[in-house]
């Protein structure tokens, strides 16, 4: 059975004088709402909404109930707009996710309207899983609007959809085969337009119990501005059935890639209230690039040091001597081994002035092949040897020096 812990904190923040979101958490189901419109119009669209989804999952505890319960909220919504004069316009955001049985197997579901989030962490990770329906984000998602303006865009505060507006809507549907260790959080823009994404995940990651972490995001989003209400659901997988480590199990003994998306998001048919999906047929999110996790970059820095090490100490052996050889007709010092180590090629260090026909024959096989030494005044020491020893072989006669050349004749007077 997967087990689910979830903590959640709502505030009014430090500028608004109500609060319009709304939030429900059971022990399957979790919701953030916020609510617009005038005369605390906003306050009844978000309530409708929390409670007409509530009761039509239950109705339905299954991935399609989740999407059909968000078009029924739409429904209740529109409807109460439609019947008193004072609520027309009244709207709201939202973002629920809950646990379902599919096929026997057990997946988180999660549907989206509005501007409201979700967003996982997994292996301390932090993916936005909702798309926003706001103007900016959607000119983004069309390229039209570069993602770094979208933040800043003054119109972003202008949702392209939103419960209560038509009597049909389209959801967004997601789902996620939960692990231990994942961390759901659902929050109105209240937090996120107060903190970055890095500022969020290291709230996630640093606080391990869900209701304090709930209230420090508030605490922080609060801390950072408040301008908005602020609405936060936390939400951890606290057990998997094993899944995790049956997947991990598989996984090394095939020894095959990742199963690839985190995150498959899910056709949805549109309000046509039938319920019916276009089959089962993901549609994945574009693939994320694969984020170097701290574990990741741990692994990799500790093989680089291996392997820097290896490569270091071989180097090392590579030019910890010298040798006397050949170079050419004269007897040389070399830096290296004679037959070099891998790439490390020996290097010259000296070319003396013995020439290798004045080394006593018995000498020659030692020097052709590389004579050892282990450092360079040895080197030199074996060579000076080598001089005697061809000096003490030479017969006198050979030795004399080399005349000058008699002096050329004057060139006669002309
Ligand atoms: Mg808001």
């Amino acid at each position: 059975m997967t087990e689910l812990r979830a903590g959640s904190a709502s505030d009014v923040g430090r500028v608004r004088t109500n609060n319009e979101d709304e939030l429900l958490v059971t022990d399957r189901l979790f919701a953030v709402a916020d609510g617009m419109g005038g005369h605390a119009a906003g306050e009844v669209a978000s309530l409708i909404a929390v409670e007409a989804l509530k009761a039509a999952f239950e109705r339905d505890r299954t991935a399609d109930g989740l999407a059909d319960a968000v078009r029924e909220a739409n429904r209740a919504v529109w409807r109460r707009a439609a019947e008193q004069p004072e609520l027309r316009g009244m709207g709201t955001t939202v973002t629920a996710t809950a646990l379902v049985d599919e096929d026997g197997e057990e997946l988180l579901t999660l549907a989206n309207v509005g501007d409201s989030r979700a967003y996982l962490l997994r292996d301390g990770e932090l993916d936005q899983i909702t798309d926003d329906h706001s103007l900016p984000e959607e000119m983004v998602r069309r390229g039209e609007l570069a993602p770094e303006d979208a933040a800043l865009h003054p119109q972003r505060h202008i949702l392209t959809r939103v419960l209560g507006m038509d009597e049909e809507i389209e959801v967004d549907c997601f789902r996620i085969i939960p692990f231990k260790g994942d961390r759901i959080l659902l929050a109105s823009d209240g937090l996120t337009n107060e903190l970055t994404d890095d500022q969020i995940a290291s709230v996630l990651r640093r606080l391990s119990d869900p209701e304090e972490t709930a209230n420090e995001l508030v605490r922080q989003a609060k801390a950072s501005g408040g301008s908005d209400n602020i609405t936060v659901v936390v939400i951890d997988v606290v057990d998997d059935d094993d899944r995790a480590n049956a997947a991990s199990a598989a996984l090394a003994s095939t020894a095959a890639p990742p199963s690839g998306e985190r995150v498959a998001r899910v056709a949805d048919t549109g309000g046509d209230g039938s319920g019916r999906r276009d089959a089962d047929v993901d549609e994945p999110r574009a693939p994320r690039a694969r984020r170097l996790t701290t574990r990741v970059v741990l692994f990799t820095l500790a093989v680089l040091v291996l392997i820097g090490g290896a490569f270091g100490a071989i180097a090392w052996y590579a030019r910890s001597s010298y040798y006397v050889g050949v170079d050419g007709d004269r007897v040389a010092i070399y830096q290296g081994r004679p037959d070099g180590l891998f790439w490390f090629d020996p290097t010259l260090e000296q070319r003396t002035t013995l020439a290798v026909a004045e080394v006593p024959p018995a000498r020659r096989d030692d020097i052709a092949r590389g004579k050892e030494e282990a450092s360079l005044a040895d080197a030199r020491r074996y060579v000076a040897n080598l001089r005697e020893e061809a000096a003490a072989l030479l017969p006198p006669s050979t030795t004399t020096t080399v005349s000058p050349p008699p002096p050329s004749p004057a060139p006669p007077p002309t």
